[in-house]
């Protein structure tokens, strides 16, 4: 019986015979490379198999190349290979925008603002508008512009600009006189329009002030935001940016779907909600963007966005104690915390994730206190405490994993300024910290003498959030800093201006090592927006977003990061820019 049986096998090799194997076809191999899979070991291999929109393999390339046949092999010469870089917080269509109008981002004086506004002037005709933004006056001296200084230049045509952090519009007399904002405009909740010694506006508004102006300022047309798309995702190919968690509210998936339906949409977006709009809208809204039935890895719904405070630059961050430099000032919250607890818990209840922009320590208080309020939470506390009576352990460790399930990864957005004492806090309620490291470098030179040397230290410190085990994923915020991953990689690691000052870094403790900061800017920002199941690692059965980097970011020198590029970015399988 036995050897009938070799018999039949051996009759069976000579007519199917094993070699030669006919290899898998799949669509895309890169061998030869140094593929960083951003997986929590760090786990480094050689080649990365793709088929159609997802990865079927990573490993050797002398295995893969044995295995597979694809219609485009790259050969990656030993370059860096990494998931494409997903921005988890960036204001992408109004940067799209942006893009279109004046831009004074890094003017360094008010002069060349004004000289920027009158040159703009020139090609108007009177009566149409001037829209920009990017100004930022702590580079002018740290005085506020005001009305005169674009009355000068710009006398006939309403002008808006608002500062680099969108937290301040700086207007002339025009906008007002069109907004009808006089000496008996009351200051909005919120906000504040700044007055001069006779109670008249100046033509800086602050915070929700802005609101006074906004509905009298043109929208962008629907050819300008198609213009403005073209170039933000030109943009994002350039730098390898396949995934954007976009701030610019529900109404703009409308544009998404547009591009992707063209199968132009060349980023996966999450776009998120508006967390001051009532509950039955926001619930209509998810009830609607159900009907469409997009591709939820293409497009989907994020969280909430709310706005608790302003921001340092402005000193409208709302603080536990006044700024170090001026010492009235603790900034401007949004809502009482009644009002902003209230308002978490009813959405959270209705189902929603939360991300709430928190720059002082009070807002981050203020958030924290709010999420801590949830049913979750609260009922994660009274499970601690009946831990301390006799219920059995296994038991009570069960009713904790399923409260916790329930969690739904609600954000602090920058959580800037943190008290010392809240660190904690962030990781006992599964708060995301949603970080720019770029903000730090660019904030650094005024950073401690408006907080002093002791609240700096819990300052822009992704470091520390990271040892007490938050999930901490890194965005741009663009257009108030540039969308460059690598300006953001390059100010986490280093903690340094592209000058490279101050030498060894700004609060160095905070820096981290390259590995963790690539992991923070992929894997974490797609576990902020619930996709890590299928982005942000290089591994089987993901995506296939993938950058191959011109150098080698993990061993270079720090500033040769900032000169480093993408030579493929490959989006859902496809290559979509190549250097
Ligand atoms: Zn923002």
């Amino acid at each position: 019986m036995k050897k009938s049986w070799v018999i039949i096998a051996l009759v069976l090799s000579l007519c199917f015979p094993i070699y030669p194997q006919t290899k898998q076809k799949i669509s895309l191999l890169l061998y030869n490379g140094k593929v960083f899979t951003a997986d929590e070991n760090y786990s480094i291999a050689e080649a990365v198999a793709v088929d159609g929109e997802k990865i079927v393999a990573v490993g050797k390339s002398k295995d893969l190349r044995a295995k597979y046949s694809a219609a485009k092999e790259i050969d990656l010469q030993g370059k860096l290979v990494t998931p494409g870089f997903n921005d988890a917080h960036v204001h992408f269509l109004r940067g799209a925008i942006a893009l279109l109008t004046v831009d004074l981002t890094g003017t360094k004086t008010l002069e060349e603002a004004k000289a920027k506004v009158a040159a703009k002037a020139k090609t108007l005709k009177a009566g149409e508008w001037i829209t920009g933004r990017g100004w930022d006056h702590t580079l002018w001296g740290g005085k506020f512009p005001s009305k005169k200084d674009l009355d000068a230049v710009a006398p006939n045509n309403p002008t808006i600009l608002i500062r680099v952090d969108g937290h301040v519009a700086w207007v002339n007399s025009k906008v007002l006189e069109l907004a009808k904002v006089t000496k008996e405009t009351k200051n909005p909740n919120g906000g504040e329009i700044e007055r001069d010694s006779n109670g008249e506006a100046t033509g800086i508004l602050k915070e929700t002030a802005q609101g006074l102006v906004a509905l009298t300022v043109p929208q962008a047309t629907p050819a300008q935001q198609l213009q403005g798309m073209e170039l933000a995702l030109k943009m994002a190919r350039e730098y390898g940016i396949t995934s954007v968690q976009d701030i610019s509210g529900y109404d703009s998936t409308k544009l998404y779907r547009q591009f992707l339906q063209q199968d132009k949409l060349t980023v996966r977006v999450t776009e998120m909600q508006t967390f001051d709009d009532s509950i039955e809208k926001l619930k209509q809204q998810r009830t609607e963007f159900a009907t469409f039935k997009d591709n939820p890895s293409r497009i989907k719904l994020g969280a909430l966005k709310g706005y608790v405070d302003g921001t340092l630059g402005s000193k409208t961050a709302a603080m536990l104690a006044p700024f170090t430099d001026d010492e009235h000032n603790s900034g401007i919250p949004r809502y009482t915390p009644e009002q902003l607890t209230k308002m978490i818990v009813e959405r959270d209840a209705a189902g929603f994730q939360i991300a709430l922009h928190s720059i002082g320590d009070k807002a981050n208080r203020m958030a924290l206190d709010g999420f801590a309020m949830t049913e979750s939470e609260t009922k994660i506390r009274f499970i601690n405490l009946t831990r301390l009576t006799n219920v059995p352990p296994d038991e009570y460790e069960k009713a904790i994993e399923v409260a916790k399930s329930k969690r739904k990864r609600h954000r602090i957005e920058h959580a800037q300024v943190v008290n010392p004492s809240d660190f904690k806090r962030f990781a006992e309620l599964g708060i995301i910290a949603s970080m720019q490291p770029s903000h730090a470098i660019s904030d650094k030179r005024w950073a401690e003498s408006r907080l002093g040397e002791y609240r700096v230290l819990g300052s822009y410190a992704w470091h520390l959030m990271r040892s007490y085990g938050v999930h901490v994923p890194f965005g741009t915020d663009f257009p108030v800093e540039s969308i460059n991953p690598y300006r953001t990689l390059y100010a986490a690691v280093t903690r340094q201006d592209e000058e490279g000052t101050p030498v060894g870094g700004w609060q160095p403790q905070e820096k981290v090592s390259m590995a963790e900061a690539i992991r923070c800017h992929t894997y974490e920002s797609a576990y902020a927006e619930f996709s890590e199941k299928e982005k942000g690692v290089i591994a089987v059965g993901m995506l296939a977003d993938l950058v191959v980097h011109s150098k080698d970011l993990l061993t270079i020198a720090p500033k040769e990061i900032l000169t480093t590029t993408p030579v493929y970015t490959i989006f859902n399988g496809k290559i979509i820019y190549q250097k």
